[in-house]
């Protein structure tokens, strides 16, 4: 059985955009006649599951022309390294996400941050499910890049960079299928293994390196006009970009 699902949103050149849901973290395959982009790539341990996920909407590995990152902590970075090794492609991001992708810094959540939350309800449970997964790895990805200027970037599916910084300094997200999409990782999720609410939300502030920062900019997406949000955590959300931040907000 696969450890995952997939929701499809086609755009208007033929193209489609895949969110792959997993229990613990997602990542987005789009996908054109001129191959595979792959954003993030799930735990370390994920790495099958990601090439099962590129074969079962039926295209081959050997397609991905690169992979571009929301930012780079473990659980969207942790297989990529392998992968583009393997298969020889760049993984690309915002220039200020470079050195935390190369692991010249570290912006993430310590075991002692999880300590502290540790008595919450979950917490225990979620850290069982995701340290089988590889969430001590520390391995970054040396060969990481930032991606170009041309706006839409010029790989498959055509995504375009938006800037959200504050979970990471260098978090992106990415519009895709005609600006219809908002792929936005963590800056935005709608569901988490310690969170007890399902719907647009922040991810707990212990995962947060600036956790004004990211509600700050999650104010400057509302004029977006996507429809659909492909988050780094949760289900797709349908429905305004405007409305999904304004309900995160309001916790
Ligand atoms: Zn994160």
């Amino acid at each position: 059985m696969n450890e995952f699902d997939i929701t499809t949103i086609d755009d208007a050149r033929g193209g489609r955009a895949h969110l792959v849901r997993t229990e613990h973290v997602n990542w987005v395959l789009l996908q054109d006649d001129s191959g595979i982009t792959l954003i993030d790539g799930g735990y370390p341990k994920q790495v099958d599951a990601v090439l099962e996920s590129i074969r079962d909407i039926g295209a081959d590995p050997e397609q991905i022309r690169a992979a571009l990152v929301t930012h780079a902590h473990v659980d969207h970075i942790g297989g990529l390294g392998i992968l583009a090794e393997r298969y020889g492609f760049g993984v690309l991001m915002d220039p200020t996400e470079v050195p935390h992708a190369r692991r010249e810094i570290l912006q993430q959540a310590t075991p002692l941050d999880i300590a502290k939350i540790s008595y919450r309800p979950r917490v225990l449970r979620w850290l069982s499910g995701v340290i089988r997964l590889g969430v001590l790895d520390k391995t970054g990805i040396p060969s990481s890049q930032a991606f170009g200027a041309s706006r839409p970037l010029d790989l498959p599916g055509r995504p375009v960079p938006v800037a959200i910084p504050g979970h990471t300094d260098g978090h992106s997200g990415y519009l895709v299928a005609d600006g219809r999409v908002l792929v936005s990782g963590d800056a935005l999720i709608t569901g988490h293994g310690i969170s007890s609410t399902t719907g647009p939300q922040c991810l707990h502030h212990a995962f947060q390196h600036d956790l004004d920062r990211n509600r700050e900019s999650l104010l400057a997406l509302r004029d977006l006009d996507a429809d659909v949000i492909f988050p780094g955590h949760g289900d797709v959300h349908r429905g305004s970009v405007s409305d999904a931040v304004d309900i995160a907000l309001s916790h």
